[in-house]
């Protein structure tokens, strides 16, 4: 088949490359001038477990997310917001009390596990370093909020991803690096948690894409989508507009994986999805005492930040903001960043130095929090859309399942609590 794909961050870089593999003729138009520019350009990293980074889930339940993320985590609504973002960010705090919110964590935790393990066989394929860590540590600061995780743990049982209690001595025998004057009641260990560098996968992911014969169309911005029609060979395949172009290009299926531009690029087709930007930050530093920094991926639960290892650098990421603040850096959360970085692991990284990268990036999140994975709203269109904080952690398993779709397979995961008609 000529399969079309819109976007080339992390989703639609993945998805060329299941496609390709499944020996299609795939041509990849991308607006930027590389791939992974927008979303997936400094992601904190993390791959597993994709339940736990913050801001995957609207919140276990809505106890739980108020008393593990603290007043300094809260969403924060900008200037710009409007009653957009009013209204989305009411549907966010309703939606871990829906009667489908058990169904659709189970989706994703599947989709997180399977997404790590085809990540993990494609760098063992590329045979390269995607700046890969071992282990993810959540510190608890008080004994209750073992407590209140318990939700959370069940759902990763019940996936088969369990995390492990340790005590405070445990924690700091695995991150020796952690700060010994930082009170810790103890931590939750998931020994296969894992992170890596993003951006870096996405662009093997391009290159492996292209060996297959994949084309990417860089600087190419997609105006409109344009749908199919009719049936089989009498009906009109699908397509899209490109700026500039008078004839629409045409392939026998589209995949939109856009990102945040998705919502506008369907809402002229009549379908309108909850889709947000949740901006958020990363500073990332060259690593100052390797036996002071982090050794794999650890959870702040009550400020919602991670800290992750990339290699010789150390990435410290959080913050959570609806709407536009002028493209303005907040200091507060970036203060806030620097201080959990410093704190957690004192001299663990280069602070200071000029090559430290500040990055403000936008999840592009549904108002459930899990992303569409399926069919689209005309024939040959396919979503890969709405990855919101885990779009690292579900790149690969959903790059996959869409590729199944396409063939007529049944994917590994079962993708009804994601597909369209929920919204
Ligand atoms: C601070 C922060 C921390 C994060 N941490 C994690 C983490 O630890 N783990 C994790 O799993 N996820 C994390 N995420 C989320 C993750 O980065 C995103 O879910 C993921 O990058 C989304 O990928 P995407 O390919 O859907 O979107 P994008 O990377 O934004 O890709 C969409 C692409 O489509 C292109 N495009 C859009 N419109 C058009 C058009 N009209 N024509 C042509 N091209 C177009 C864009 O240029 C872009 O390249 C984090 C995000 C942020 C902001």
């Amino acid at each position: 088949m000529r399969i079309l794909i819109v976007g080339a961050g992390i989703v639609g870089t993945a998805t060329a490359h299941e496609l390709a593999r499944d020996g299609h003729e795939v041509v990849v138009l991308e607006q930027q001038a590389a791939a992974a520019e927008q979303a997936s350009f400094a992601s904190a990293g993390l791959l597993a477990p994709a339940l736990l980074i913050p801001w995957a889930v609207p919140g276990v339940n809505g106890r739980l997310a108020r008393r593990l993320m603290g007043s300094r985590a809260t969403m924060r609504l900008m200037q710009g917001a409007g009653l957009a973002g009013l209204a989305w960010l009411w549907r966010w705090l309703r939606a871990g009390h829906q009667a489908q919110a058990a169904e659709r964590l189970a989706a994703l935790a599947a989709l997180g596990r399977d997404s790590l393990q085809r990540t993990q066989a494609i760098a063992a394929m590329l045979d390269t370093d995607i700046e890969a860590s071992r282990g993810t540590l959540v510190l608890l600061r008080q004994h209750s909020d073992r407590q209140l995780l318990e939700p959370a743990m069940q759902v990763l049982d019940a996936a088969g991803a369990p995390l492990r209690e340790v005590d405070a001595e445990t924690a700091r025998l695995i991150e020796p690096g952690l700060a010994a004057d930082v009170p810790l009641a103890g931590a939750l260990h998931a020994p296969e948690g894992a992170s890596g560098n993003c951006r870096l996968f996405a662009q093997l992911l391009r290159q492996a894409a292209q060996e297959r014969g994949a084309r990417f169309v860089f600087n190419t911005r997609v105006q409109a989508l344009v749908p199919g029609s009719g049936k089989g060979q009498t009906g009109q395949a699908t397509g899209v507009q490109l700026a500039g172009r008078t004839e629409p290009v045409r392939a026998d299926a589209l995949v939109l994986c856009a990102g945040q531009a998705s919502a506008a690029l369907l809402r002229p087709l009549g379908v309108r999805v909850p889709l947000m930007p949740v901006h958020g930050y990363s500073v990332t530093a060259p690593v100052r005492d390797d036996l002071h920094a982090p050794q794999g991926s650890l959870i702040d639960p009550q400020h919602r930040i991670t800290i992750s290892r990339q290699g010789q650098r150390v990435r410290v990421s959080g913050g959570a903001e609806l709407g536009y603040a002028g493209g303005r850096h907040d200091d507060a959360t970036l203060r806030t960043l620097y201080l959990a970085l410093s704190g957690w692991f004192p001299g663990g990284a280069l602070l200071s130095s000029p090559q430290v990268q500040v990055w403000r990036g936008a999840r592009p999140t549904l108002a459930d929090g899990a992303p569409i994975i399926g069919a689209g709203p005309a024939r040959g269109l396919w979503l890969n859309i709405g990855h919101g904080a885990s779009g690292w952690a579900q790149a690969c398993g959903s790059a996959r399942a869409v590729a199944d779709l396409i063939a007529g397979r049944t994917p590994q995961v079962d993708l009804a609590p994601l597909a369209l008609s929920r919204f």
